[in-house]
């Protein structure tokens, strides 16, 4: 594939600090990724050079008894450590492939003829790259938590996958979105998408939904934060959310750890903010739904509370190749838009200082896309 479009996410984060587990040194960072086919291999019968294509973040073979349920994420050969080694993407840590990801000029694609969807006419760069991975899992996030008519759900974090989420859940019929989060741009975003926006260091949002929604709680809750529960971007001498957070383990009150290099959760002894505001939230036998990214590592989960209350909960990575025909059909048509998230574009060059920005949560910066200078189609 010759790359016409890239871009920076969330899990990238993750992935350069070690969160997800070690990377392989010289891996290839990013999932996310729109090109032209320069060259298939023999086994690939329906796409040819020149096919205008997107690719999804997760790696599937499309022959397993997984992928045809439409469990890509969960694919049993395409992890090359094996069907039990977790799910297969582009630019990971070493148990992930590693396999070479899409912040560069070119990538190999495996099981190409499954992993790549045709971009229709009509779609532009801009479009299609969101579509690689957080269009996809956005919408699977609503979908696990059985969004449907009339329903009351609230997102919590309105980051790029948390913004596509609340679309997600207007595309399903939601009758109410509210939508949690602190920083302003991406609060005011989820305004203009017609959520109903609660800022947690202005309020506490359990608090909040309660009175919102009469003291019932809300029918589904979205976790779109993951590990990241906490504010990397909260400065010097700010307290992070994980730090001020104060949670019960076997009987004792225990702040969680903040790693030294990022500031980050460090999973393993507490459960995340986010988790314990979503069983608070909920109303009793609602739907959890958790699409955040969380390492292998952590444990904890408020269970106690969930147990007691009835709720039912759903979770994983996106099965994006389930997804990627329909949203680029939505997007086709014109009833989504995509690209209105997208705040920074610029040139792969830009890549360091994109990630210094986009770690900091700089107000105004919500979705990156990193273009490749136009490389020259080689010669065949
Ligand atoms: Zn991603
Ligand atoms: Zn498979």
């Amino acid at each position: 594939m010759r790359l016409t479009a890239s871009a920076i996410c969330g899990t990238d984060l993750h992935t350069i600090r070690g969160t997800l587990g070690p990377m392989e040194k010289g891996t290839i960072l990013g999932h996310e990724g729109v090109g032209i086919v320069e060259e298939v291999g023999k086994e690939v019968r329906n796409f040819r050079p020149d096919d205008r294509v997107v690719m999804g973040s997760t790696i599937a073979c499309g022959y397993c008894s997984y992928c045809r349920a439409g469990y890509y994420a969960q694919c049993d050969h395409a992890n090359p450590n094996g069907p039990q080694a977790g799910t297969a993407f582009y630019g990971g840590p070493k148990d992930s492939g590693p396999f070479h990801g899409m912040q560069a000029e070119r990538v190999r694609v495996p099981f190409a003829n499954v992993n790549l969807v045709k971009v229709p006419e009509g779609v532009s760069d801009d479009q299609a790259i969101l579509i690689s991975d957080i269009f996809p899992t956005g919408y699977f996030g609503a979908e696990i938590a059985d969004v449907c008519a009339g329903r009351t759900v609230a997102v919590f974090g309105c980051g790029p996958v948390g913004q596509f989420t609340i679309a997600s859940a207007k595309l399903m019929g939601a009758g109410r979105v509210i939508a949690i989060d602190t920083i302003a741009s991406r609060l005011e975003m989820a305004r203009s998408q017609g959520a109903e926006v609660i800022d947690f260091n202005a309020e506490d949002p359990v608090k909040a939904i309660q009175e919102m929604t009469g003291g019932i709680g809300v029918d589904r809750c979205i976790d779109a934060v993951g590990v990241d529960a906490n504010q990397p971007h909260s400065g010097p001498g700010k307290p992070s959310l994980a730090q001020r957070a104060q949670f019960k383990v076997e009987g004792k009150m225990v702040a969680p750890k903040t790693s030294p290099v990022g500031g980050n959760w460090e999973p393993g002894d507490a459960p995340s903010q986010v988790l314990q505001w979503m069983v608070e939230a909920v109303a009793k036998a609602g739907t959890l739904s958790i699409i955040g990214v969380y390492p292998e590592t952590a444990k904890i989960f408020p269970i106690g509370a969930a147990m007691n209350r009835n709720l039912k909960i759903n979770m994983g990575n996106c099965n994006h190749r389930r997804y990627i025909p329909k949203l680029l059909d939505l997007v086709r048509n014109g009833t989504v838009d995509p690209s209105k998230i997208l705040t920074q574009v610029g040139p792969l060059t830009s890549a360091l200082d994109a990630y210094k920005n986009f770690d900091k949560r700089e107000d105004g910066w919500i979705k990156v896309e990193l273009d490749p200078q136009p490389v020259p189609a080689r010669a065949a």
